[in-house]
C-alpha cells in the first residue's frame, strides 16, 4: 500500500538525530493530498549530490487547459513555463530544494513532463543534516509542509498567471512558425524589427535594457521581409537570403552582436528576451578556429593541401590542431553532419584561413602554402552544395566579390551596402589570383573504434558529468567543449554525454557519427529524453544534432576504424 504524507512526517521525526545513512528508509512513494511524491534516490551522506525526487500531479488537480499542451511545441513551452514557475516558487525559503535552472532558451527538457495523466516535476532535495546526524524535523518541514505549498503555487492552473502562460506558449509557437518559413522563402535567418540583440553583459544572456542604451533592430528597406505567425499575425523584419552574406562595419558597431543573435536563433527564446523573433535555420553552424583541439581522420584537403614533410590531409589526425587546420576541420565535420549555413566571425577566425592578399601571394609561392583560403571556396560551397555563409568581416574587403549581400552595421543599425561594395570591387580590384585547388569534395562519413566510448570509471559503469555548459567528464576523460558556442544549457551537455555513450554501441557506431547520432536523436524526439539515462533524470535538455556531433569530434581518444575508406 502507498504510504501517506503523514507516514513520511512520522518517519522523519523518528529518524531525527540518527546517523545520516538511515535516511535511506524514506525511499519510496507517498500519496499526498493532490499529488504523489516519489523519493527515487536518497543521498548517502550530506555532501553527496542531493536526493532525487519526483512529484506527479494528476491532470484533474493540475487542471491545465488542453490547448496549452496538446501540441508538442506547446507542450514543450508549457513544460518550460512550469519549470520556471517551480524554480521561482522555491525562491529563498527552502534552499535545500532545487530544480533544473533553464537559460533564456526554451528547450525540450526532462525536468517537467506533461501528458494526459498530468504534470510530473523532477527535483532534488539536499536532505538536512546537523554534522552527520539526520535533521528529521527540518526534513519533515520541507517535505511534509513546504513541498505541498510549492505544488499548489506552481503546478496548478488556478494559481498560475494564466495570461503569462498563454503568452509564453504562443510566443514559442510563433518562433517555431517563423523558423519553419525560412526554407520556403529561401532565407537562412530572420530578425524581426524591434528585436533587442545586445546582452546586458559579456557573461550574461539577458537583454541589455533600453535605459542602458539598447537600440532595437530595424531592417534595411531592401531586406525587409514579412513572415506569418499563428498568434501575432504578420511580422516584419530583415530576411537574410541564402548565399554569401558579409557583415561589415566599424569596430564596436554591433557586427558580432548580430551574428551571435543569428547563431542563437536556432533556439526559441523566452518572451522578453529580445531575440524571441530572431530565428535561423536548424542546420546553422557556428564555425570558429580552436587551436589545440584534437582532430581525428577528417578530410581537410579542400582547404589544406599537403603539409610540410609531405603529410597528406585526406584523413587528417592531430592531437593539437592549429588555428587554420582546426577551422578547416570544423567546416568539414559540420558538412559531414549536414550543416547548410555556416556562421563565422573574424574575431574567432584564423586570418590565414580566411584571406591571403596579393602581396602575400607574391611573397609565399603557392607550393609553399598548403592553405586554400575560405575566400576561394565560399562561392563554390553555395553553388555546388547549397551551403550558405554569413561572415562578419570588418577588416578586409577582399570578400566583396564573393558576397551576394553586404550588410554594414552603422551604430547598431544594419544598412544594405551591397551595391556600393560591388562598385568598389570594380574600382579597386584586389589583384589577387584565385587559388585553384581542385574541386571541393564533401567529406566521407567516418567510423570509429569502440574503445573511446567506454564511459566507465572505477566501479561505475557509466560516469558522465557536465562541467558547466561547455565541458564534460566522460568516463575517465575530460572533453573540452569551449568551442561549441551554440551549446546553450548544461542539460544539453549532459544529454550529449549519454547520447555519445549510446552511440558507442556497435549498431549506431557503424553508421558513423552524423547518421548514428541523428537516429538516436530522432528516437528521443519521439520518446522524450528518458531513454538516455539509467534513472528518471531531471537535468537533461535536448541538444541539436550538430552539437552532439561536434562534441564527439572533440573527444581526444577517438580512433578511426580501419577499412574505413575506399
Ligand atoms: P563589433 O563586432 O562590430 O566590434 P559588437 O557586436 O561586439 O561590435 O558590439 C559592440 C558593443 O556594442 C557591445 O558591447 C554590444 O553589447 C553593444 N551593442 C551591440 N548592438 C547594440 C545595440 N543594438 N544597442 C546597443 N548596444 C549594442
Ligand atoms: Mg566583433
Amino acid at each position: 500500500m502507498l504510504r501517506t504524507a503523514s507516514d513520511l512526517t512520522t518517519l522523519l521525526h523518528r529518524l531525527d538525530g540518527r546517523g545520516y545513512k538511515a535516511y535511506r528508509d524514506i525511499q519510496g512513494r507517498y500519496s499526498f493530498p493532490g499529488f504523489e511524491l516519489s523519493i527515487d534516490h536518497v543521498q548517502g551522506d550530506p555532501f553527496a549530490p542531493p536526493s532525487r525526487m519526483r512529484i506527479a500531479v494528476p491532470s484533474a488537480v493540475a487542471g491545465f487547459p488542453e490547448d496549452l499542451w496538446a501540441e508538442p511545441v506547446r507542450r514543450m513551452a508549457l513544460a518550460d513555463f512550469l519549470n520556471r514557475a517551480f524554480y521561482q516558487a522555491i525562491g529563498q525559503r527552502d534552499r535545500e530544494i532545487s530544480v533544473y535552472r533553464p537559460s533564456q532558451k526554451v528547450l525540450e527538457r526532462s525536468s517537467v513532463i506533461i501528458d494526459r495523466g498530468g504534470v510530473e516535476v523532477r527535483f532534488w532535495v539536499a536532505l538536512p543534516a546537523g554534522g552527520r546526524r539526520i535533521m528529521g524535523r527540518r526534513a519533515a518541514e520541507i517535505l511534509g509542509r513546504n513541498l505541498p505549498d510549492l505544488v499548489t503555487g506552481a503546478l496548478t492552473w488556478s494559481r498560475t498567471d494564466q495570461k503569462a502562460a498563454y503568452a509564453h506558449v504562443e510566443s514559442v509557437e510563433d518562433q517555431e512558425a517563423l523558423r519553419n518559413q525560412l526554407k520556403g522563402k529561401k532565407l537562412v535567418a530572420f530578425v524581426a524589427d524591434g528585436s533587442v540583440l545586445p546582452r546586458a553583459g559579456g557573461d550574461v544572456d539577458t537583454p541589455l535594457t533600453r535605459s542602458a542604451g539598447a537600440l532595437p533592430f530595424v531592417s534595411p528597406p531592401s531586406l525587409a521581409a514579412t513572415l506569418d505567425t499563428p498568434n501575432s499575425g504578420p511580422v516584419r523584419g530583415m530576411g537574410v537570403p541564402e548565399g554569401v552574406c558579409l557583415i561589415a562595419g566599424g569596430g564596436f558597431h554591433g557586427k558580432s552582436t548580430l551574428l551571435k543573435a543569428l547563431e542563437q536563433g536556432v533556439y526559441d527564446h523566452l518572451p522578453g528576451d529580445g531575440r524571441e523573433r530572431v530565428v535561423s535555420r536548424e542546420d546553422t553552424l557556428k564555425i570558429r578556429s580552436e587551436d589545440g583541439r584534437a582532430v581525428t581522420g577528417v578530410d581537410i584537403s579542400p582547404f589544406i593541401g599537403d603539409l610540410p614533410g609531405g603529410r597528406t590531409t585526406e584523413a587528417f589526425t592531430t592531437a593539437n590542431a592549429s588555428g587554420s587546420t582546426s577551422q578547416a576541420a570544423a567546416i568539414m565535420e559540420g558538412l559531414e553532419a549536414g550543416a547548410k549555413v555556416l556562421l563565422m566571425d573574424e574575431d574567432t577566425s584564423a586570418t590565414n584561413f580566411m584571406i591571403r592578399d596579393k602581396r602575400m601571394q607574391q611573397l609565399v609561392a603557392r607550393e609553399k602554402e598548403p592553405i586554400t583560403p575560405f575566400l576561394d571556396r565560399v562561392r563554390e560551397l553555395h553553388r555546388g552544395f547549397g551551403v550558405s555563409t554569413i561572415l562578419v568581416m570588418g577588416g578586409c574587403g577582399d570578400y566583396f566579390e564573393a558576397a551576394d549581400l553586404v550588410i554594414m552595421m552603422d551604430e547598431y543599425r544594419p544598412l544594405d551596402v551591397t551595391a556600393r561594395a560591388r562598385d568598389l570591387a570594380q574600382e579597386l580590384p584586389t589583384g589577387r589570383a584565385t587559388e585553384p585547388a581542385g574541386p571541393f569534395r564533401l567529406p566521407r562519413p567516418r567510423k570509429f573504434k569502440p574503445r573511446p566510448f567506454d564511459a566507465s570509471k572505477g566501479r561505475r559503469e557509466i560516469s558522465i558529468r557536465a562541467l558547466g555548459v561547455r565541458g564534460m567528464l566522460y568516463g575517465k576523460s575530460e572533453v573540452d567543449l569551449s568551442g561549441l558556442e551554440q551549446l546553450a544549457e548544461e542539460g544539453q551537455t549532459k544529454a550529449i554525454g549519454f547520447l555519445i555513450h549510446l552511440f558507442g554501441r556497435e549498431k549506431s557506431r557503424d553508421r558513423g557519427p552524423a547518421q548514428g547520432l541523428a537516429e538516436l536523436l530522432h528516437k528521443i524526439g519521439e520518446q522524450g529524453l528518458d531513454p538516455l539515462s539509467p534513472w528518471p533524470a531531471g537535468d537533461l535538455a535536448l541538444p541539436r544534432l550538430l552539437e552532439a556531433v561536434q562534441a564527439l569530434n572533440r573527444m581526444r581518444s577517438l580512433e578511426e576504424a580501419t577499412g574505413n575508406r575506399t
